[in-house]
């Protein structure tokens, strides 16, 4: 894996102190003082600078850092999902097969003129 050079840490901590949700999973920081590792996104106290290490993976930063923030929990996914991702969670969880099929072609494929997929299949 490549390492981390001086700017991408500039801009890897800039983007934890806008806690930059487009770099949530594109890295990891641990805290030299508190000996935590963090999301991006945590919305704990942001370190100093000189306080911060910068890893690409959860488990990079796990094998330095032994505790995980118990605020932003790094070893799960990162928690900004997209809406399209959150909905169809949520279908699998609460709808029937078919209605997860039709969800899915309605959020992935724009309608078609004089083609109603819900009322052919219900
Ligand atoms: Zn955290």
């Amino acid at each position: 894996m490549r390492p981390i050079t001086e700017t991408q840490k500039k801009e890897f901590y800039q983007a934890l102190l806008e806690k930059n949700s487009h770099f949530d999973g594109v890295f990891f920081v641990g805290v030299k003082t508190t000996g935590v590792f963090c999301h991006p996104t945590c919305h704990a106290r942001k370190p100093k600078f000189k306080n911060c290490e910068f890893y690409r993976t959860a488990q990079e930063a796990h094998l330095a850092y032994s505790r995980p923030c118990k605020r932003c929990r790094p070893l799960c996914a990162p928690h900004q999902v997209s809406d399209l991702i959150r909905t169809l969670v949520h279908a699998v969880e609460t709808e029937s097969i078919g209605k997860i099929v039709i969800l899915k072609y309605d959020l992935l494929i724009p309608p078609q003129p004089g083609v109603n997929l819900k009322n052919a299949l219900e």
